[in-house]
């Protein structure tokens, strides 16, 4: 599938769009999640434009990877989690809704997930969440 350069990842990206962020570097951006499935819910994603994990080239996955366990380990520390479900849907049929391939970091059990990209969360609370996660890196 050909890379959407609109697609709202690739504008949060460019900065056209807002995003609460929690990490940033050359190749790769965290970033809470508009519509959490649990508190904490947070994002990673490459730089790179890949739509999926497939489409992704191999060093900047194993790159993006080690952000994913850094900003895990932040999660833990920063809000105290007993547990992360690691979430990487591929492909609209698998459910991917945005077509820029990320990881879903969410702090909660894989029973108690709540629905995929539905609800709003409170901006507010979200805020205080990505604090202290910064605050943990
Ligand atoms: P996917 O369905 O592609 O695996 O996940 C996309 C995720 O992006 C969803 O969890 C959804 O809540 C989140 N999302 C959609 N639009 C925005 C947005 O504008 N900003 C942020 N921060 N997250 C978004």
């Amino acid at each position: 599938m050909a890379y959407d350069e609109q697609n709202i990842f690739a504008r949060i990206l460019r900065g056209e769009l807002p995003a609460i962020k929690v990490y940033e570097d050359d190749q790769v951006l965290a970033f809470m999640d508009i519509m959490p499935q649990a508190d904490g819910h947070t994002l990673v994603i490459p730089k790179t434009p890949a739509v999926t994990l497939l489409d992704l080239p191999a060093d900047a996955a194993a790159y993006t990877i080690q952000v994913v366990q850094k900003v895990a380990k932040a999660i833990e520390v920063g809000l105290d989690a007993q547990g992360i479900v690691l979430m990487q849907l591929s492909g609209a049929a698998a459910g991917q809704t945005v077509p820029h391939v990320h990881f879903h970091l969410i702090p909660t059990s894989v029973h108690q997930l709540g629905k995929h990209a539905a609800q709003m969360g409170d901006q507010e609370k979200i805020k205080a969440q990505a604090e202290k996660i910064k605050a943990a890196l």
